[in-house]
């Protein structure tokens, strides 16, 4: 019988930097999992602290691995194997180095506009670092468009997205949401189930707060 963890399978890790684990993270999160686990690959949210309440909802996701220990600890035995998914990196990512790495690494950062850049506490780690193209992503779509890259082998420009779309937040109003997205079949941008009703729940709060 094969085993299931052969060095094939990918691994996604997401190193939760923030000291808080809030809604938005949970859904992107939560959608993470369940896009890796149905394709097969592993999903890692790692240094999580310990003291941290996991929202429930997000705590039973298949496919959800939650580590305390950092990506460091982790996969210490194979970091030239890590990819660090970095939007300063000088080189993009392309479908070979589904060849050159095994673990690809991602800032459990809240995107925010404009960015702050703190992707740079990974880069400092020393990974090789990938770029998805200039534009900000949320974490959940970096993933996927890394997975469409690397799993699916479809270069990073034959990829569909859509930049900065608006959101529909009342009748009279509408939310610009600041990153660019993979869209669907229909040109809509792919979002964690759940992030709209967010977004308009949270409109009225005003949106820099979100981030
Ligand atoms: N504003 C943030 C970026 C948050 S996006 C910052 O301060 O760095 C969350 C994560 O998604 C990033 O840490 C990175 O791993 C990934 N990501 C988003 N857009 C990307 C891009 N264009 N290229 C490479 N990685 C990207």
């Amino acid at each position: 019988m094969a085993d299931q963890k052969t060095p094939l399978t990918k691994a996604f890790v997401v190193e939760h930097l923030d000291p808080e684990l809030g809604p938005w993270s949970a859904l992107e999160y939560g959608c993470i999992a369940r896009e890796s686990h149905a394709r097969g690959a592993r999903f890692l949210l790692s240094s999580v602290p310990a003291e941290l309440q996991m929202p429930a909802d997000l705590a039973a996701t298949q496919g959800l691995e939650v580590e305390q220990r950092s990506v460091e600890d982790i996969f210490a035995d194979i970091k030239d194997r890590v990819c660090l998914l970095d939007p300063a990196a000088q080189v993009e990512l392309s479908p070979a180095d589904g060849e050159n790495f095994d673990v690809f690494l991602f800032g459990g950062i809240l995107g925010d506009d404009p960015p702050r850049d703190r992707t740079s506490e990974l880069r400092k780690k020393g990974y090789a670092g990938r770029r998805l193209g200039p534009k900000q992503m949320t974490t959940d779509t970096a993933v996927r468009v890394t997975r469409l890259v690397v799993h699916e082998k479809v270069p990073l420009e034959d990829i569909s997205y859509v930049d900065y779309p608006e959101i529909h937040v009342s009748e009279h109003e509408r939310t610009e949401m600041p990153f660019r997205y993979v869209v669907d079949a229909k040109g809509q941008p792919i979002m964690p189930d759940g992030m709209v009703d967010l977004i308009k729940k949270d409109a009225d709060k005003g949106v820099d707060d979100l981030f």
